[in-house]
C-alpha cells in the first residue's frame, strides 16, 4: 500500500488476529477500522476472516465519506466506521464484533432495558451502553443509527446483529469488547441471582472517569 508504512499494516493485522483470538467474532463476522491520519483510515476488507486476516485484506478509505482509496472493497459496515471516526475525534479505533453472550442478550425481549453494570470494568472503561434497533446489516440506515448512538457512547448493542466498540486505540477497543462480553456472560449465566453494582459505586467510578479523562 502506497505511503502507508508496513509496520502500520502489521500492527492493525495483529490487532485483528487478537480480537478474533478472544472469541469476539467467528469466521467472516466482525470488522475493525483504525484511523491512519487526519483524512484516512484502515479497515478490514469485505468478507475476510479476522482470525486469518492478511495485509492484502486491509483496505484504505477516506474518512470524510468512507470511499475506497486503495485495496479491496472494504467491509459492508465501513459506512458506520467512517461516520464514527468523522464525528469522534477522540476515537481512533472502531471494532464491530459478535460475541456469543452479548449477541444472545441483544436478541432478547427488553434488551434495551438491561443494566450491564455488573462488574466495575463496565462503568470504569465503557460507561453507558447504547442500544440500536434491528436494521438491515450493511444498510445506510443502520450506519446512520449506529453513528448517532456512538456520538455519546463508546459501546452499542445492535439488536439481532452484534456490537460496536469505539476507543482511542486498538487495545482499548478490544479490551472493552472483552469486558462487555464478560458482563453479558455473567448476566446470562447468573439469571435472577445477578445483582447490578450499587448506584453509589457507579457514581464514584464516573467521578474517577471525569478526573482521569
Ligand atoms: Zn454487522
Amino acid at each position: 500500500m502506497q505511503d502507508v508504512p508496513d509496520t502500520h499494516i502489521e500492527t492493525f493485522v495483529d490487532a485483528c488476529h487478537r480480537a478474533a483470538a478472544h472469541g469476539l467474532m467467528q469466521c467472516s463476522s466482525g470488522n475493525m477500522s483504525w484511523r491512519l491520519d487526519a483524512s484516512r483510515f484502515l479497515v478490514t476488507a469485505s468478507g475476510c476472516w479476522m482470525e486469518s486476516l492478511t495485509p492484502e485484506q486491509v483496505s484504505l478509505c477516506r474518512t470524510a465519506d468512507g470511499s475506497l482509496l486503495e485495496g479491496r472493497p472494504p467491509s459492508v459496515e465501513s459506512g458506520f466506521h467512517a461516520g464514527i471516526l468523522q464525528c469522534r475525534s477522540d476515537i481512533d479505533t472502531v471494532l464491530h464484533f459478535q460475541s456469543p453472550c452479548a449477541t444472545t442478550l441483544g436478541c432478547t425481549i427488553g434488551a434495551g432495558e438491561i443494566n450491564y453494570a455488573v462488574i466495575p470494568e463496565v462503568p470504569v472503561y465503557i460507561g453507558a451502553i447504547a442500544s440500536v434497533p434491528y436494521i438491515r446489516p450493511g444498510s445506510p440506515e443502520l450506519a446512520a443509527a449506529v453513528v448517532a448512538a456512538m456520538q455519546d457512547h463508546d459501546l452499542a448493542v445492535l439488536a439481532h446483529h452484534g456490537q460496536v466498540s469505539a476507543a482511542p486505540d486498538l487495545n482499548s477497543a478490544i479490551q472493552n469488547a472483552v469486558f462487555f462480553e464478560l458482563a453479558c456472560r455473567i448476566i446470562l449465566h447468573g439469571g435472577d441471582k445477578v445483582e447490578p453494582l450499587p448506584a453509589e459505586a457507579i457514581s464514584a467510578f464516573q467521578t474517577h472517569r471525569a478526573y482521569t479523562a
